[in-house]
């Protein structure tokens, strides 16, 4: 008997193994490559909406949550994943300069938004308004952090890089099986997957699809996020990503002309230097009609839970969902209303 059984190994996972580990317990995880949202990732972490200038959600909570996880697992996995970069919004207008100092006096921005505006100087980066900078900005190299976390998994023998089929679990009053586990728990975190699990997908998980674009521009030398219509981020090597795209109907993780013809036209309006499109990613980010995540037991099934709906933010958001998640599981601690699944039960009644 094992403690407990995790679907999916993207942020969501990872944070949610690391909690179990942590209380000592012994897990099994699945995962089979069909979701692709933590893998194309940008992975900022930025703690402003900086299309209106207002606080993500619960910003100051997660940030003090995320950046200490993410350091640990730096020194867990002997692998650098969290880098410190500054996200520069470019103004498109002098009304846009007013709105930033405007929005810097309120209590919840005031430590986030620079009032020192920077001015552009750099040829290849079309910004006539200069540019506003976010403090306590960074990213994480997802795809780094999922490849690294798989082997340390791989090593210990807890992962099946195997789809989990839904119709092979039972469930007993003491335990689930799956083929020949027992395990007391059972944890989905299929991101965007969620909706093949007959379990969950009763969830308001709608998920929208993101496009970013690899460009190699060898003159453009920034070495911040430059944010306008899209964001540019620096990836070393005169490499940078550009995205993303937000795509309401499309359902998979397929790579369109139409999302590289956007980011094309936006990029166009930003960086007037040459450059070379040399890849091009998909993936579903999991998110939920009112933008919160989705977590809780099943209404029905106690020994099953959901850790999912991490939107368009998994990186700050997924590190501070799992405690709350295992205190629930195990000692039947409260879930804030605000993330609990049984929000959407108590819409339906
Ligand atoms: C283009 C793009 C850019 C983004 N940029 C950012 C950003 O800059 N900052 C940020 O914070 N967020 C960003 N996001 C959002 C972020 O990626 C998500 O919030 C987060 O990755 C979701 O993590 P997850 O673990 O819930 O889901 P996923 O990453 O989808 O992971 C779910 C995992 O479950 C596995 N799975 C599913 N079903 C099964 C099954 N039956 N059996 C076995 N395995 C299964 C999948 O293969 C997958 O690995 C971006 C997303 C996209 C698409």
């Amino acid at each position: 008997m094992i403690d407990c059984i995790v679907v999916g190994l993207g942020l969501a996972g990872i944070a949610f193994c690391e909690e179990l580990e942590a209380e000592g317990k012994k897990i099994i995880v699945f995962e089979d490559d069909s979701q692709k949202s933590s893998t194309v990732a940008g992975g900022l972490y930025n703690p402003v909406i900086l299309k209106r200038f207002t606080p993500v959600w619960n910003a100051d909570e997660q940030l003090e949550v995320a950046l200490p996880f993410y350091e640990a697992l730096e020194e867990k996995l002997q692998t650098s994943i969290d880098e410190k970069l500054p996200v520069m919004r470019r103004f498109a207008a002098i009304e846009e300069q007013n709105m930033w100092f405007e929005a810097s006096d309120k209590p919840k921005l005031s430590k986030y938004l620079d009032t020192q505006l920077v001015i552009n100087t750099n040829e290849a980066v079309d910004a006539p308004f200069s540019l506003g900078k976010v403090k306590e900005t960074g990213r994480i190299f997802t795809g780094k952090l999922l490849k690294a976390y798989r082997e340390y998994l791989q090593a210990k023998n807890y992962l099946r890089n195997e789809s989990f089929q839904y119709e092979k679990l039972t469930i007993e009053d003491e335990f689930v099986q799956y083929q020949n586990i027992q395990a007391k728990k059972i944890v989905f975190c299929e991101g965007f997957g969620i909706k093949k699990n007959p379990y969950f997908s009763y969830l308001p998980l709608n998920g929208t699809k993101g496009e970013l674009l690899f460009i190699k521009a060898p003159t453009l030398k920034i070495d911040y996020v430059l944010k306008s219509s899209v964001f540019l981020i620096p990836q070393g090597n005169d490499v940078y990503t550009v995205g993303a795209t937000y795509n309401w109907t499309d359902k998979t993780n397929t790579a369109t002309e139409e999302a590289k013809r956007e980011l094309v036209t936006k990029l166009s309006k930003l960086i007037n230097c040459e450059y070379e499109i040399i890849a091009h990613v998909a993936g579903i980010r999991p998110t939920v009609i009112d933008r919160r995540p989705l977590v809780g037991i099943h209404p029905e099934n106690p020994k099953l839970a959901v850790l999912n709906g991490l939107g368009t933010r998994g990186v700050m958001i997924a590190p501070t969902v799992p405690k709350q998640l295992y205190k629930h599981l195990e000692y039947q601690a409260e879930l804030p209303n605000e993330i609990n699944i049984k929000r959407f039960e108590d819409a339906d009644a």
